[in-house]
């Protein structure tokens, strides 16, 4: 990051080089979109804790594969995905491997939220959405993928507990100040993550916070 430079300027338009370490600040409740090269590792850090990552992501080479949690529930025969799971996309390729979970709360069952779920459960307009975050407007729209485009999301970091019944609950997450989820890219992927702008539930300990992605090459591994 470069000092001087507001979270929220740095957000907006940045993207990685050809090569070499990138990192961008993701203010809370606001999103961020880049390439993540096959072998390059995408590490997710949870800067003051308790924040959830929505996180999407596309084949590169063709904009009708995606990371999809359909199928990756599916091979790995679990409601929740850990360190060492592979993420599938909807065509069964490995995209990424998940190599270091400091949190180990991930969900992969509920949706993102979107403008809708604010105004009708809880009767605010114009609140910061995830969708509209990763949507036509925001973060994806450079590689022209439009809002209804955008697949059901990876929510890192979120405390989705699944009890005896098969219900589930939305608690508080448990990740603490610095935290980091780490993934191996294993596909050339348009990636995007969003620092879920939710404040009206527990999900994000009711205060959005920023999240810090770095891209790092293989040969400088993870700190
Ligand atoms: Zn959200």
């Amino acid at each position: 990051m470069n000092e001087g430079v507001s979270a929220k300027d740095e957000a907006v338009g940045s993207s990685p080089p050809d090569s070499g370490p990138w990192e961008i600040l993701v203010p809370g409740g606001h999103g961020t979109a880049f390439v993540a090269k096959s072998g390059q590792l995408v590490e997710i850090v949870d800067v003051e804790g308790q924040q959830v990552a929505d996180f999407v992501a596309f084949a590169e080479r063709n904009r009708t594969e995606w990371l999809s949690t359909t199928h990756t529930r599916s091979a790995v025969l679990r409601l929740t995905v850990q360190a060492g799971d592979r993420l599938e996309s909807n065509w069964r390729n490995p995209m990424f491997e998940i190599i270091h979970d400091d949190v180990g709360r991930n969900d992969i069952i509920t949706s993102m939220c979107d403008d809708r779920r604010y105004r009708l459960d809880y009767a605010v307009e114009g609140h910061r959405s995830c969708r509209t975050n990763f949507g036509e407007a925001e973060a994806l729209e450079p590689w022209g993928i439009a809002e209804w485009q955008i697949p059901d999301p990876f929510n890192f970091f979120q405390n989705a507990p699944i009890h005896p019944d098969r219900t589930f609950g939305n608690e508080i997450p448990t990740g603490r100040p610095g935290d980091k989820l780490v993934l191996r890219t294993l596909l050339d992927a348009i990636v995007a993550v969003s620092a879920c702008p939710q404040d009206l539930n527990p999900c994000n300990g009711f205060h959005p916070s920023p999240l810090l992605i770095r891209v790092l090459d293989p040969s400088v591994g993870t700190s």
